[in-house]
Parts: structure tokens; sequence; C-alpha cells
């Protein structure tokens, strides 16, 4: 394929230098706003993603052994230069990703706080000690790091994403190798920079581009320790069945697809409850895991279905980086429609259009992959639209007689990442907290992800692995526990004879 030279290529990060790739395979990135090509991306050769690894195993002898508090300081300084830089990323991420700048920003903010509590290392990676277990003896556990670690990204957060992945893995002092999407490069290789910026060592983080390749690549180099994923249920399937089977010690985290529903009680907050809704489903063009995708309006909140058609008719469709936009294009033509044939789906199956995005016209965006916000009335569980993930702006709405009957349909889904409930009866939250199947509950919070102190938890058909993202639960799955049981005898207790048998 013949690229003018002022197309710019996304280089390679091996070993503390910025490489144009030597491959002669390039993928396109466009703008989702217009669908031009604004960049490419190369799929790496084996002999970089050799070279990438082999930078990471070298740099980790030394990292590993680095203080904890100089580890800490690379990582102070490196939440001052991402919050010096957000416009830049935020310009970065809209561009390929197409959501909205505030958004963007928001994108990069709640992955800022995760390298923010990064910077509790000296607190978070404590062990434990239990001083005389007998006579003269103390047991005391280290948390260690664990090796090289990995993290393939998916392209719905840029940036949020990616710093769940290495700030956690290398501040533990594992060296880290990074997979972005392949459609959204840009912004993790500026944030690649800043971190060297910030004083990181050459070869503690070094990023590789492509797809099936690069990610079969990690699956299988037995130097690396640790995996995180989080995209699609199929590319996570496949990478845990895969880096399982390959590796000698992987660790998995590995999050996937996500159907998540909001359950309106009639005596919620009716404003509220609506402009909750409206923003959770089709802010990020409905293009995020958490993105509240169906509502249960449960006995007479069905009444407020035209006002909440209304509201969403009143989001504004545009480009990204235009004043005023709310909603902003998908990823791709192909995602463009995906999205109109499951809405079509719904239609056919005897759903009820009752707002319809599909023919939505955004001036001077005439090529983008807009899809206006679109409300699927009278749906039932086994209708195409309310089975697949639909990822898009795309609200479905069922309707139920109880909350023991919204509760039962949420549960008999497959998918458990993330749940709301909109209610002023504090009997029904706590109802529904404690028997919802899902990994993670907002009440009256329309998408409840929870900050870095706590973990990303969700649930069944939503998550693999043996713990999750950030928060202590990061901590545990980057680190390894070594435990120490020491003995410091007085002189004269010496043993006189050869304890053969088990000591009690
Ligand atoms: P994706 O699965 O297509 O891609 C994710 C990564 O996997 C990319 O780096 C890609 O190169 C690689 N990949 C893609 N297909 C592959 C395959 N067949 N084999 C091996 N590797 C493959 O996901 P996406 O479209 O970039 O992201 C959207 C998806 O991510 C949605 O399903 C969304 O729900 C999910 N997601 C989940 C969470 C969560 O925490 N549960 C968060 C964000 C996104």
């Amino acid at each position: 394929m013949c690229y003018s030279s002022s197309v710019p290529t996304t280089k390679l990060f091996i070993d503390g230098k910025f490489v144009e790739s030597s491959t002669s395979e390039w993928l396109d990135i466009h703008n989702p706003a217009t669908n031009e090509v604004v960049g490419r991306v190369p799929k790496a050769t084996q002999e970089e993603m050799l070279a990438a690894v082999d930078s990471c195993s070298r740099a980790y002898s030394s990292w590993s052994e680095t203080s904890i508090l100089s580890r800490q300081q690379i990582f102070l300084r490196y939440q001052q230069l991402i919050k010096d830089n957000i416009k830049e990323l935020a310009k970065i991420i809209t561009l390929e990703q197409g959501k909205t700048l505030a958004d963007a920003e928001g994108d990069i903010f709640r992955g800022l706080q995760v390298v923010e509590h990064a910077c509790s290392i000296t607190s978070l990676m404590l062990g434990e000690t239990l001083p005389s277990i007998t006579k003269d003896m103390d047991t005391y556990t280290y948390r260690l790091p664990i090796g090289v670690c990995a993290g393939i990204a998916p392209f719905n957060f840029p940036a949020m994403i990616p710093l769940w992945m290495f700030p956690i893995g290398m501040v533990c002092g594992n060296t880290y190798l990074m997979k972005p999407s392949e459609r959204v490069p840009g912004c993790t290789m500026l944030l690649a920079k800043l971190l060297q910026d910030s004083g990181a060592p050459d070869g503690t983080l070094n990023i590789i581009h492509g797809q099936h390749a690069a990610v079969n690549f990690i699956c299988d180099h037995p130097a690396i320790k640790a995996i995180s994923f989080v995209g699609s249920n199929q590319a996570g399937e496949y990478i845990y069945e895969r880096g399982s089977k390959n590796g000698n010690f992987v660790l998995y985290c590995v999050s996937q697809g996500a159907k998540n529903h909001g359950v309106v009680m009639p005596d919620a907050n009716k404003e509220n409850t609506i402009n909750q809704l409206v923003g959770a489903a089709f802010g990020a063009a409905g293009q995020r895991c958490m993105a509240l995708s169906t509502a249960i309006f449960v006995g007479e909140s069905r009444d407020w279905l035209p006002e909440l058609v209304e509201r969403s008719r009143s989001l504004r469709v545009n480009a990204g980086d235009q004043p005023g936009a709310d909603v902003g294009p998908l990823i791709s033509p192909a995602a463009k429609a995906r999205v109109e044939s499951l809405i079509q789906s719904g239609v056919e199956e005897g759903a009820q259009l009752l707002l319809d995005g599909r023919k939505v016209q955004v001036k001077g965006y005439e090529n983008g992959n807009f899809v206006g916000p679109t409300i699927i009335g009278n749906v039932s569980p086994n209708m195409t639209c309310y089975k697949e993930e639909i990822f898009g702006p795309v609200l479905i709405i069922l309707e139920a007689d109880s909350l023991d009957e919204a509760i039962s349909l949420i549960n008999s889904n497959p998918y458990g990442n993330g749940t709301a409930i909109f209610t002023t009866n504090g009997a029904t939250a706590r109802k529904y907290t404690h028997e919802v199947d899902v990994g993670q509950i907002g009440v009256n919070v329309p998408i409840p992800v929870p900050l870095p102190m706590f973990s990303f938890t969700g649930s069944r058909g939503s998550f693999r692995g043996d713990t999750n993202f950030y928060g202590k639960q990061g901590i545990q799955f980057y680190t390894q526990i070594k435990t120490v049981t020491s003995q410091w005898k007085a002189e004269d207790a010496t043993l006189k004879s050869p304890a053969v048998t088990m000591p009690t």
C-alpha cells in the first residue's frame, strides 16, 4: 500500500529507545470521526519482540533490587507528568478513539488515580511478621516481584487500562512488556515517554505492537510470568487458554465483555435516575465495559420512558473534538455496521424501537462512524440484542413487576461486570446488593467502577483469572511471597544431636 510521507508511524519502545519497526506489515490507524488515516502501526517482527522481552529480562535484575523508595519516587514524578500532559494525551485519544475530549480526560484521570495509588507502594508491599513462633524463632514474609510481566489492552480506554497494568506491575519491581490496542497505540506511547522522563530505567517498560502474532508471542514466551488482559470474551478465552498451556508460572487477570443492567424502582428520584441512565448508556458512545446498556423498569417506573427518550434525543452527536459534543463516533465502520444490525435484529424479533439513532447526520463528518442514541423497548431475554454485548449507544429496555423478578433476570445473564439500582429505599438497596450476582454494584451510582484503593471486581462471565486489577488484589497479582523462618539461639542452647523427627 502506498502512503503519503505525512502519515506518522508508531514507534516500538525497546530498551529505552523509540525505534522504527523494520516490518513490512503495517496497520492503519483511523480517526473514527472521519475515517481518515492518521497513522500507521507496525506488526512487530519476531526479532523485535524478542529484543523487547530480552530487554525486560535484563532490566529485571537491577530493577527488582532497586530500593522501593526509588521506585516510589519515579511514580511520584510520573503522576505529576501525567497531570501536566493531560490535554495532550486527551487529544491523542480523541483523534484515534473518537470519544469526546472531556471524556478522554476522564479516561486519563481514572488511570492517573491508579498511578497515584501505586505511589503508596511502601505500605502496600509490606509483608507480615510473627515473632516467637517457638523458642528463639521468628517468621516473616516478604512480598517480592515475579519477573517480566505483560499487558494486552483493548481500544476503549487507551489511557486507563494500560495504566491499570504497567504502573502497578513496575512499582512492585517487575519489568513490563505492553501491547496496546493496535487501533489506539498513540496514548500508550506518550505515557511511555512520560515514564521515561520520570526516571524509569531503560528496559523496565518495553512496548510492542501488533495483533495475533504479538498476542501469541506473549502467551508463549517462557520469560513472561504474568499476563494481564482486558478486552472481548473471544480474545480473553483464547489468551487464558493459550497462556495457561504454555507458561510455567503464568498468572492471569482477565477482564472481558459485559452486559450491565440498571434496575429502576418506582420510588427512585426520577430526574436523577433519568439523567444517570442517559449518561451511563450513551457516554463514550456506549463503548465502555461498564456502560449501563440495559435498563429494567420495575412497576410504574415504566411511565418514565417517554422522558427518557426525550432526554436521550437531546444529546449532541458530533466529532469528539467539537465543542458541546456529547456522543462521539464508534471505533470503526465495522463496529457501526454491527451495532446497526443488532438494532435491526431487535426490530425483527418484535422489540419496539423507541429512538432510532441509525440515520444520524453529523455535518462536516459525513464519513464518520456515528450512531445516535438508540432505545429499544419491549425487549425480552431471548432476543439477540439482549444476549449480545452491543458496545454502542444503544439502551435496551426490559420491564419487571417486582424487584425479585429483576434480580432473577440479571442473575440468569452470563455476565457479571457491573449493575446499578436506583431507589430511595434502603431496604430495597440492601436486598439488591446482597442478592444480585454481579461483581460491582452501584446504588444510585450508574457506573460503579471502584477507586484504586479497592479492586475492579467484575465476576462470572466477565472475569477469568486469579485476582483482580489494582488495589490490594493488584499487588497480590504482581508479587510472590517468600516466608522466612529464622532461629537465633543463645550459645548454650546449641543442639547436642541431629533432630531427625519433624519439628513440632
Ligand atoms: P478485543 O478483544 O478485540 O482486543 C483486545 C486486545 O486483544 C487487543 O490488544 C487485540 O490486539 C487483542 N486481540 C483481539 N482479538 C484477538 C484474538 N482473536 N486473539 C488474540 N488477541 C486478540 O477488544 P476491543 O474490541 O479492543 O475492546 C472492547 C472489548 O473489551 C469489549 O468487549 C469490552 O466489554 C471489553 N472490555 C472489558 C473490560 C472489563 O473490565 N470487563 C474493560 C474494557 C473493555
